[in-house]
């Protein structure tokens, strides 16, 4: 049993505080968020442990939408053709405040929670991406701040959005495609970081899919002339395209992994798949990308007489920041503050740290706040969260949720979320969430400065058009 993670077994006891009419202030919705610590430190241990991947995390979104519906919220799940996809409403009428949460795992991060690499049996995946953290802070702040609507008897609705397969699913695409973002005002967001962090980032745009060639097998060695080799047609491929890689803007990312590949040598195999992504900080740029990889497959199929279908599996946008609402959440941000370790979390953090090949920050950075600045994409990542910040004005954060110097989509990041390390973060999440949202349900003209801002951004005769183009969601693409 790992000595940070507090609790034990998994039944889920939901003992979620509710409100009472005399907590109508900001300090007492925040006093019942810590409240809930316990509880919602087992709803995201519990999904920790599941580590769903995209578009299967079927028990991940039952149990969040369990808790929202257990709450009072109305709940309608299988949005937008996904199943894992739901909303959860409450309230009436303007202003609409959105929440987004995630809970989809990553494939080959599997890792116990303890600070050295150990892979749990039976568990291909793990949430090096926290977003266990992230669906469950999220669905804290959405519960508290009904609770404060409900005791205010105020006017207005908070709606969560659980939003599947983050992780290269483009779940939230379909949502934005299906009009569900139609009605809402303002839309916040986290993610689980190492530090501490309102200032608003862009992200890379990212058109990504699969590209299946179709060979001939044949005996490898008694009739290689009779076979047409579609490994070779991807090999040929990924050869043009790391060429292509001295021809493209600086800040250009493309990767591929080879999914298929044959099945044994003395076979010419007659079916092979490369997965590709294509970024680039500028959405014109990552979609030109794309053609160009497309072009590589099709001369790859032509020089090795195989075939070629390319499946384009998700596609999203820049984030595009809104410093109105973020300038919101950093100030709640300091106004919850950071937290400090315990002897027990240092010593793990002091070990994790140990596996580290970059910088190894002070453990004391899970206690402050970073300095309120404007970044631009270079942190390298893409989200779909990209989409809904062109649509509605949308703002989020990070908090230290593994410890300072941890890269995301690590074994460290996966230790650290199934920990205290990960609960006190997230719980700080959740905090600085719903403080924000009751910001804008007390001051609506923040709503209006927002989308003044999104307006003056997107240009007035902005028009969206997903990159998945009108496929359906990509249901089988972990499968
Ligand atoms: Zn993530």
């Amino acid at each position: 049993m790992n000595p940070l993670c507090v609790l034990t077994g998994m039944l889920i006891l939901l003992t979620i505080p509710h409100i009472t009419s005399a907590q109508k202030t900001k300090q007492e919705v925040l006093k019942s968020i810590d409240a809930g610590y316990e509880p919602y430190s087992t709803i995201a241990r519990k999904i920790w442990e599941l580590a769903e991947v995209g578009f299967q995390e079927t028990q991940s979104s039952a149990l969040l939408q369990k808790t929202l519906s257990d709450a009072g919220f109305t709940v309608e799940k299988g949005v937008a053709g996904m199943p894992t996809a739901f909303l959860a409403g409450y309230g009436d009428g303007k202003p609409v405040i959105g929440i987004l949460a995630e809970f989809d795992a990553l494939p080959g991060v599997s890792q116990d929670a303890v600070p050295e690499r150990k892979e749990v049996g039976g568990r291909p995946a793990g949430h090096a991406c926290g977003h266990h953290l992230f669906g469950t802070a999220s669905t804290a702040a959405a519960i508290a701040v009904k609770n404060w609507l409900a005791a205010n008897r105020m006017q207005g609705t908070i709606r969560l959005y659980g939003t599947p397969a983050e992780e290269g699913g483009s779940g939230k695409v379909y949502m934005v495609r299906e009009g569900l973002f139609k009605d809402v005002d303002v839309v916040f967001h986290w993610h689980p970081g190492a530090e501490n962090d309102a200032g608003p980032s862009s992200s890379l745009a990212n058109k990504n899919g699969k590209f299946r060639f179709y060979g001939i097998a044949s005996h490898a060695a008694a009739s290689p002339e009779r076979g047409r080799s579609a490994l070779d047609a991807v090999e040929a491929m990924d050869y043009m395209v790391n060429m292509m890689r001295e021809h493209v803007s600086q800040e250009t990312r493309i990767h591929y992994v080879i999914t298929r590949g044959g099945e044994a040598p003395n076979v010419v195999p007659a079916f092979a798949e490369v997965y590709y992504y294509a970024r680039h900080p500028k959405r014109p740029e990552a979609k030109d990308l794309w053609e160009r990889l497309v072009h590589a497959a099709q001369g790859a199929a032509l020089g090795t007489d195989t075939k070629v279908e390319v499946e384009v599996t998700g596609g999203v946008y820049d984030v595009l920041p809104n410093e109105t609402l973020a300038k919101i959440i950093d100030k709640n941000l300091r106004e919850v503050g950071g937290y400090t370790y315990s002897d027990r979390e240092k010593e793990f953090a002091s070990k994790i740290q140990g596996s580290f090949t970059g910088m190894k920050p002070s453990l004391d950075e899970t206690g402050k706040i970073k300095e309120y600045k404007l970044h631009g994409a270079e942190g390298g990542g893409s989200t779909d969260v990209g989409d809904v910040s062109w649509v509605v004005p949308t703002a989020g954060f990070s908090t230290a949720t593994w410890v300072p110097g941890t890269a995301a989509h690590s074994w460290q990041a996966v230790a650290a979320g199934g920990t205290s390390i990960g609960m006190k973060g997230m719980m700080m999440a959740a905090k600085t969430l719903a403080s924000s949202v009751l910001d804008v349900y007390s001051n609506p003209s923040i709503i209006e400065e927002a989308w003044k801002e999104l307006k003056s951004k997107t240009g007035a005769d902005f028009l969206y058009e997903p990159l998945i183009g009108d496929r359906k969601p990509a249901l089988n693409y972990r499968k």
